[in-house]
């Protein structure tokens, strides 16, 4: 039961045709990230096709957050479909910046990361030269000590340096491993390989390439990489992402109904 633990269906030409070459790279599951709360009808359409395969996550991106609905959001919190929050973040490039202000992102990533803590909902972050703001953020929502719990959160798309890697490591982060380790000249597998004895449990399987239209080959080229770069066989390597998945979300239960 391999996942794809974040993936932007909405981008693929033929969406129901992409899944059926995904199964067959052997990804049984897709967890599909909003970009906008605009998308979330078409997600839940798709889940509706597709059933217990397709889990679908509502969010804002920090690009979109200007357009950010806090009605529509909690309208579509009290959907029984809906399994997590994202994709959401904080974005410092320029051209992001220009489009919504460095407030609104802060704001709506605020909005999201406490629906996510308090109806203990895992979480797909994206994080652009931001990574103090966010790991400041993230430490309202997980407390290392106490009774409270800890907020699930994936940090997708991971490419940040080894003591940010550590820092969200503390936090009780998951690592979304994607297109990224393949386009580093090697930076990141060394990177991967280097905390992978301490973070195997945290890492998790992603197709997400920025803008571009997902393509179901990514999966095989992605384990193949990083299976060759740790020398362990790339089944070893699908079973543990198999198994962190479980852990990142464990009430993934298939659902059977068709009332939407
Ligand atoms: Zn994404």
């Amino acid at each position: 039961m391999l996942t794809d633990s974040h993936l932007h269906l909405q981008r693929a030409q033929d969406p129901i045709g992409y899944i059926c070459a995904a199964v067959a790279e052997g990804i049984t599951r897709f967890a599909l990230q909003c970009v906008s709360l605009n998308d979330a009808n078409e997600l839940l359409f798709l889940k509706k096709e597709l059933g217990e395969q397709i889990c679908v996550f509502i969010g804002c991106h920090p690009q979109l957050a200007w357009d950010f609905d806090i009605c529509r959001f909690e309208e579509l919190l009290r959907s029984p479909f809906i399994t997590g929050i994202g994709e959401c973040g904080l974005d410092k490039r320029p051209q992001i910046l220009a489009q919504s202000s460095w407030e609104s992102q802060c704001t709506v990533l605020q909005l999201q990361l406490a629906a996510a803590y308090d109806l203990d909902m895992p979480v797909s972050l994206h994080c652009v030269k931001a990574h103090n703001d966010m790991l400041n953020t993230l430490r309202i929502f997980c407390p290392r000590s106490g009774a409270r719990a800890q907020l699930r959160f994936c940090l997708h798309g991971v490419s940040c340096s080894d003591e940010l890697f550590r820092q969200y490591y503390d936090l009780g982060a998951y690592f979304g491993v994607g297109p990224a380790i393949l386009r580093s000249d090697g930076v990141l597998l060394a990177r991967l390989k280097k905390f992978y004895p301490f973070i195997k449990h945290r890492l998790l399987l992603e197709s997400d390439a920025d803008s571009r239209a997902p393509d179901p080959k990514i999966y095989s080229r992605l384990l193949n990489a990083l299976a060759r770069a740790l020398y362990i066989p790339a089944g070893e390597l699908s079973a543990q992402f198999a198994a962190n998945w479980k852990e990142f979300v464990p009430d993934d239960l298939p659902l059977i109904s068709s009332a939407f």
